[in-house]
């Protein structure tokens, strides 16, 4: 079990998850508590405002401190972490989603705009994180990843039928290659040893596939896993 806030300006486009697929499934089951606060709803300013200009000038608007330190005081409890979705963050890795899913409660905070006061992020933020060396125009899109990668490593969400241990990344490199029927597409057959029965024959030609793939694909991957082998 694990509990999720958002801190979003646009919380109806974080909530389309409860609809869909195994974060959706997970929810109803409760395995996973989902909240979602809207930033704006905690400003102060008559006109309910959460940006403003740039000190020092430059293009763009900045999300204020207030209604962000409002949101997160009220979320915040003793076993809480708040991670700042942010280009600037660690970049996002699977064991960094093994060590997110063993915390009773993570705050996601969406920023927009040119993004949030530095204040809030130099003294109310626990860990940046980044879903990789790009911009994009909110942190809406980089918390539901998260929160996707994260949740399905929280025991119950994913079916017996689903597995985590035999996905890319979970063991630090990447899956072998998988086939279904038909055995044979237009001359294109599958490899025999899959449809042999034999477990131990399969296990091994899925070893060196997923080898290969992570050789081919991942250099960068395929080295340090042989150099930590070594
Ligand atoms: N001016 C900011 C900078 O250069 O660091 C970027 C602001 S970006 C346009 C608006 C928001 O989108 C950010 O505050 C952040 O929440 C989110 N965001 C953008 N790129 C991201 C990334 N690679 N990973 C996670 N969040 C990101």
């Amino acid at each position: 079990m694990i509990k999720i806030t958002i801190l979003t300006l646009f919380p109806d486009f974080i909530d389309s998850i409860r609809s869909y697929g195994v974060l959706g499934k997970a929810i109803e089951k409760g395995v996973i508590e989902l909240e979602i606060l809207n930033i704006r709803d905690f400003s102060k300013d008559k006109h309910n405002k959460v940006d403003d200009e740039i000190y020092g000038g430059g293009a763009g608007m900045l999300m204020t401190v207030q209604p962000v330190f409002d949101a997160i005081k009220f979320s915040k409890k003793d076993n809480s972490k708040v991670v700042f979705l942010s280009p600037q963050g660690e970049v996002l890795t699977q064991n960094k989603c093994k060590e997110l899913s063993k915390k009773e409660h993570l705050i996601f905070l969406c920023g927009h705009y040119e993004g949030i006061d530095s204040r809030i992020i130099n003294n109310f933020v626990d860990e940046e994180i980044s879903v990789g060396d790009y911009v994009v125009t909110g942190g809406e899109i980089p918390a539901m990843l998260l929160m996707d990668a994260v949740c399905r490593m929280v025991d119950g969400v994913l079916g017996n039928s689903e597995s985590a241990s035999t996905d890319s990344h979970y063991n630090n490199l990447l899956q072998y290659d998988v086939f279904t029927r038909p055995r044979d597409f237009n001359g294109i057959e599958v490899p025999e040893v899959l449809l042999s029965g034999n477990h131990k024959e399969i296990e091994k030609w899925r070893e060196e596939s997923s080898l290969e793939n992570t050789k081919k694909k991942r250099p960068d991957l395929y080295e340090k896993y042989i150099l930590k082998k070594k």
